[in-house]
């Protein structure tokens, strides 16, 4: 596995892919890998001659008081990783290359409505640092596929918009939540849970798993269900920051012609933010 950081040495190397018209998939990480990441490599692996990862902690996506510096930075075990499950390039550039002119002058790129709402709504300015990083990585990578996790379900969908809106030319996979057995869907933060916040954390799962069967049994009234159950993650000691369902492309709330929904949830445990979702299919009800 190459490993490497300048612009300029990506730019010569996909030149020479360029040649052998290979097929490249890239999946961009911000580090701090698990099992969630290396199952988006493997199906990479899966759909390209060429896999290339990228860590990059991108500032522009943490709010004032988010968690930029306290973010979990593991290069070495992380290429370590990489290596092992047999990815070609590791690609892990400098914020000082990649916001050459300054984060205040940065050019950017804003998926309008989509970035706006849920987790964009609790995070101003969150998924305009997403889309511009993901924008510029793709521009440096050049990739023909890019694979990204459904864990981060709108993420997914701003990022779809982006290619769409803006003609990219290249293929957008997404990869179903990989999750520790326990149920709690795998995330570089979960190692800012304490002890007895990691017991409590796949409650918010097991809650939704339970809301949806509710939803399966025969309950329409969503908004007072969520209500119900945001009531019951409180009590349980979580922070519920949101709890939605939402029509899974659109993100938008469900009209009744929508079938194809998805829990959307967001919940602080102490000081960290665990989001998850879970899509499912609205079946008709016999009259
Ligand atoms: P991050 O390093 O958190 O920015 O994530 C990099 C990529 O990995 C994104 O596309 C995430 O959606 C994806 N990802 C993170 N956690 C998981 C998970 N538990 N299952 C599947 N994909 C994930």
């Amino acid at each position: 596995m190459q490993i490497i950081s300048e612009i300029s040495e990506l730019r010569e190397i996909r030149r020479s892919w360029q040649k052998s018209a290979k097929v490249i998939a890239f999946v961009p990480t911000m580090g701090n890998l698990h099992q969630g990441h290396l199952n988006l490599v493997r199906e990479a692996k899966l759909k390209a001659d060429i896999v290339v990862v990228s860590i990059f902690v991108n500032p522009m996506q943490f709010g004032p008081d988010e968690d930029l510096d306290a973010y979990p930075r593991t290069l070495e075990s992380d290429s370590h990783m990489l290596q092992e499950i047999g990815v070609d390039l590791l690609f892990r550039p400098k914020a000082s290359d990649i916001y050459a002119r300054g984060l205040e002058q940065q050019t950017f790129v804003e998926v309008p409505g989509l970035s706006y709402m849920i987790c964009g709504a609790s995070r101003p300015g969150h998924f305009r640092g997403v889309a511009t990083i993901v924008c510029k990585l793709f521009n440096m990578v050049q990739p023909n596929l890019a694979f990204f996790g459904e864990k981060d379900f709108q993420q997914l969908q701003v990022i779809k918009a982006m290619v769409t809106d803006l003609s990219m030319n290249l293929q957008i996979y997404g990869v179903p939540t990989t999750r520790e057995a326990d149920g709690l869907a795998m995330s570089s933060r979960n190692h800012y849970l304490k002890e007895q916040e990691r017991k409590l954390a796949p409650t918010l799962y097991k809650k939704m798993q339970q809301l949806v069967a509710e939803i399966h049994n025969g309950r329409r009234d969503f908004s007072k269900l969520t209500q119900e159950y945001k009531l019951q993650l409180s009590e349980l000691g979580f922070h519920p920051d949101y709890l939605e369902i939402r029509d899974t492309g659109t993100l938008l709330p469900p009209s009744h012609e929508d079938n194809r929904l998805v829990l959307l949830a967001a919940s602080f445990l102490g000081k960290t933010r665990l989001i998850d979702n879970l899509a499912f299919e609205l079946v008709a009800q016999k009259n």
